[in-house]
């Protein structure tokens, strides 16, 4: 059973509902460029709609560093929620103070206001109970659904619990319900995939790997640190020297369960048209960088997802956003789709490649979150989870 309240034991009828969403979406010329992640809180909006609320949505977008930057305002957000929703949607040019209260004293049942982007306050990231407070005080009731940032207790995902009834959101429940099976009734062989650019945050997971999973598939960027830990010269490719010593230590505890890349495409500047050779793992040329894994690699991780019961992705296996490189991540997507294991995506980018490779259907769970997913995997708690009103 969820062990915290749902949106389904509130009463909203006639209530303002505070809904913390993840709209950490990426914007192009003013524009929102994915709405996948405003697709996913459609159901709990309607759903609370349906019952009586007037709604209340608020968000961080990208790293503002505690101050307001128009480049990361959710203005451009309420344009396209509001084409999605097929309602109007208010927008206030502050998370907290005067024109937030004005814009929620106002409301009425139906009604969607949009609140500026949270970390514009330094109160957010620091979950500084004054800022929480302000934000609690514009509803009557909260509902996480931020499933992406529930990893993380800041102000709007955990301190507003102390002043304001709460309950989990419908993506939020089911995200950790279908990555509970993997931690709760793991199926064996399984093997888990790791990519992606993110590696200082994402390499504590592999030593949790190392316990569960029967293979360690390491690709892309996070592929490079490892060789580079092996002694390898990367070249120019993206290493974290930070993270060596960590991949060393990781390589002597698992070396029969971590493959690495045989060979790789690199490319001889990072460009979308840059000149690209496949050359042993060993054999970066100098000048040249590692873009994506080689023809030789993907065939031997492809066996292994053949062989697999359950299968845990998250991180490209190279810069799949220029179609030059994207083979590895591609092909990767549409092995999984073949297979009969239990797959499960996680991670914002590995999301939008399996979007891209057009199979995220055929997999058993593409999650909305990246760091969220993972810790979700490693067994730990997610503080955004815990602060909600536990099931009756
Ligand atoms: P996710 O969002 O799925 O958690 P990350 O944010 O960690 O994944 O990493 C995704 C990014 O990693 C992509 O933008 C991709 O271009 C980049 N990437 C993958 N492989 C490489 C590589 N070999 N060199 C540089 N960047 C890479
Ligand atoms: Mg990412």
């Amino acid at each position: 059973m969820f062990p915290k309240k749902t949106i389904r034991d509130l009463d909203v009828d006639g209530k303002t509902v505070l809904i913390r969403v993840d709209f950490n979406v990426p914007l192009e010329a003013g524009r929102v460029a994915d709405d996948t992640r405003i697709e996913a809180a459609l159901p709990t909006l309607r759903a609370l709609l349906d019952r009586g609320a007037a709604l209340i949505l608020c968000s961080h977008l990208g790293r503002p560093k505690g101050k307001p930057d128009p480049e990361l305002s959710l203005a451009p957000i309420a344009d396209r929620l509001s084409e999605l929703l097929g309602r109007p949607v208010q927008f206030a040019e502050d998370s907290i103070g005067e024109s937030a209260g004005e814009a929620a004293e106002s409301l009425q049942p139906g009604d969607v206001l949009l609140l500026e982007n949270t970390r514009f306050h330094p109160g957010e990231k620091a979950n500084d109970p004054e800022f929480a407070k302000s934000l609690a005080s514009l509803a009557d009731v909260y509902v996480n659904d931020a499933f992406g940032s529930a990893h993380r207790a800041h102000a709007s995902t955990a301190g507003v619990t102390d002043y304001l009834p709460s309950a989990a959101g419908l993506l939020l429940q089911s995200e950790i319900e279908q990555l509970r099976r993997a931690v709760e009734s793991p199926e064996h062989p399984y093997v888990a995939i790791l990519g992606g650019a993110k590696i200082s945050d994402k390499i504590q997971v592999v030593e949790r790997f190392l316990e569960l999973a029967d293979r360690i598939l390491i690709g892309g960027g996070m592929a490079n640190t490892f060789l580079a830990a092996r002694g390898l010269d990367m070249r120019e490719s993206l290493v974290e020297q930070e993270a060596l010593g960590q991949a060393r230590d990781l390589l002597e505890q698992g070396s029969e369960k971590i493959l690495l890349p045989i060979d790789l495409v690199v490319a001889d500047e990072f460009s979308a048209d840059a000149d690209k050779k496949v050359v042993p793992a060993d054999s970066v040329p100098d000048g040249w960088r590692a873009l994506d894994i080689g023809p030789d690699t993907l065939e031997r991780f492809k066996d292994e997802i053949r062989t697999a019961a359950m299968v845990v992705w998250n991180g490209p296996m190279g810069v799949f956003e220029f179609d030059r490189f994207a083979e590895g991540t591609l092909a990767l997507a549409r092995e999984l789709a073949e297979s009969d294991a239990v797959t499960i995506v996680g991670g914002g980018d590995s999301a939008a490649a399996v979007q891209k490779a057009g199979v995220a259907d055929r997999l058993t769970h593409v999650s909305t979150g990246g760091g969220a997913s993972l810790t979700v995997l490693e067994g730990s708690p997610l503080p955004g989870v815990e602060a909600l009103d536990d099931a009756d």
